[in-house]
């Protein structure tokens, strides 16, 4: 007979950690199983957040600086910087955040078992199913939750198990610390263009200790994203005008990207990555990550004190999740597609025409990390050249199937950040 618990929470990552803590705080048995031996490694982020992650950390204790804005280059020479009187962005120790995370959850009576991987479920009759854990020595131990909570980031072995399916993109990343690689400490570097990065960009965001996390994420299409890193390193080394030490480490990682159709089922939830919550036009999921934990653990309270754990009962847990964060994922995936559609010339022109102080304004005022289609939403408003894309925006709706507004006029929000 293994351990019984009212949740098992599979994955110490930001979302997990997270979702553990605001169940332990309501006096509820809850373990925190993660594969890997420590909590926090490997690393694999590029460690930049909006003010709103330090708030829901309830510390900064991680944060290793600030950036106060971007310079985005396009694929050929165009470039446009944007510089905000105040901080925009954090750069963290990722592996900080992750480990407060989970002391925060444990001094709120979380356990957690490091070394343990969710392998797969039992069932047997209509009591909730047993979840069988492997250990790094190879033995193997059961638990029996009330409720699921899958954290285990983008390839989750929950969701597989427990059917949910997931018709994600999944972009490769891959990125690496070079030690010299630092431009200015105040600035992230973003790069477009096929050649560097289709389907998203490549970054080189500062360390605060003179290096750089430079990165890239794409869609798959035949070229792995190590080739795409290399083809960026050369880009960055031409625009620094030297030659970078060379990397000790490298992280590969993917990215997922698209609507997950239910994120919860019979006595299951998926919180982070595991439910695709990853900002379509950045790729960045620790804020959104750990706002669905939160929604998720306030769904997950209610339904355990309710002893209701079907599938109906969670699904406030989606409507939550819509209802927070649904409009801006449903205009940035609108406005990634009409990226996707966009050549290189395109890029470039847009690029350009952005690099006109009134834009930079715009950028400046309304542009958010978290929530960027709002800012993306206000350039097509103001700019003629930019509205010259109205006839692929039209394309890109007609892609999205009949019957859904675009909503090309949401009103730019300005968030604090
Ligand atoms: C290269 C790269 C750069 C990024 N940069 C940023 C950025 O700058 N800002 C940002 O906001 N986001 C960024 N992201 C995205 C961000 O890292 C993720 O969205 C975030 O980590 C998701 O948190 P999570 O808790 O859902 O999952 P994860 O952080 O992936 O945590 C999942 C945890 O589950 C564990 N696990 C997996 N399977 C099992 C199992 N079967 N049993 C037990 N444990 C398991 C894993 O070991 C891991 O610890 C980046 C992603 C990549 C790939």
């Amino acid at each position: 007979m293994g351990e019984e618990v009212d949740v098992l929470v599979v994955g110490a990552g930001p979302a997990g950690s997270t979702a553990a803590a605001a169940l332990a705080e309501r006096s509820l048995r809850v373990l925190v199983v993660e594969e890997h031996e420590a909590v926090g490694y490997p690393v694999q982020c590029a460690g930049l957040v909006s003010s709103r992650v330090l708030a829901l950390a309830g510390s900064e204790r991680f944060v290793l600086g600030a950036v106060r804005g971007a310079t985005i280059f396009g694929p050929g020479r165009a470039k446009v910087t944007f510089r905000a009187p105040e901080p925009r962005a954090f750069v963290i120790d990722r592996a900080g955040l992750d480990r407060h995370l989970a002391d925060r959850a444990a001094r709120a009576g979380a356990r957690f078992l490091t070394g343990a991987k969710f392998d797969r479920l039992e069932r047997d009759g209509s009591g909730p199913p047993t979840s069988v854990l492997r250990h790094s020595d190879g033995s193997e131990s059961t638990v029996r939750a009330r409720l699921t909570i899958g954290a285990d980031g983008v390839a989750s072995a929950v969701a597989r198990a427990h059917r949910l399916r997931r018709p994600v993109e999944i972009l490769p990343a891959f990125e690496s610390e070079v030690a010299d690689g630092g431009g200015d400490p105040a600035e992230v570097e973003v790069y477009l263009g096929r050649s560097v990065a289709p389907g998203l960009f490549g970054w080189s965001i500062p360390d605060q200790a003179g290096g750089a996390r430079i990165g890239v994420a794409a869609t798959p299409d035949g070229t792995s994203a190590r080739a795409y890193y290399g083809r960026l390193l050369e880009r960055i080394e031409a625009g620094r005008g030297r030659t970078l030490r060379a990397p000790t480490s490298f992280l590969v990682s993917g990215i997922p990207i698209g609507e997950v159709p239910r994120i919860s089922g019979d006595r299951v939830m998926l919180v982070g990555d595991a439910a695709a919550q990853v900002k379509p036009l950045s790729g960045g999921g620790i804020y959104t990550g750990m706002r669905a934990a939160r929604l998720a653990a306030e769904v997950a309270g209610a339904a355990l004190t309710e002893d209701d754990l079907s599938a109906r009962s969670l699904s406030r847990y989606d409507a939550g999740w819509r209802a927070a964060l649904g409009a801006e994922f449903d205009r940035a995936s609108y406005l990634r597609r009409l990226f996707l559609r966009l050549t290189d010339a395109e890029l470039e022109s847009i690029v350009r025409a952005l690099d006109r102080a009134e834009l930079t304004g715009t950028i400046v005022a309304f542009g958010d990390i978290d929530f960027p289609s709002g800012v993306a939403m206000a350039l097509l408003r103001q700019s003629p050249s930019l509205v010259r894309l109205f006839p692929k925006a039209l394309g890109a709706l007609w892609g999205r199937g009949a019957g859904r507004s675009p909503d090309l006029e949401p009103g730019p929000r300005r968030q604090a950040t």
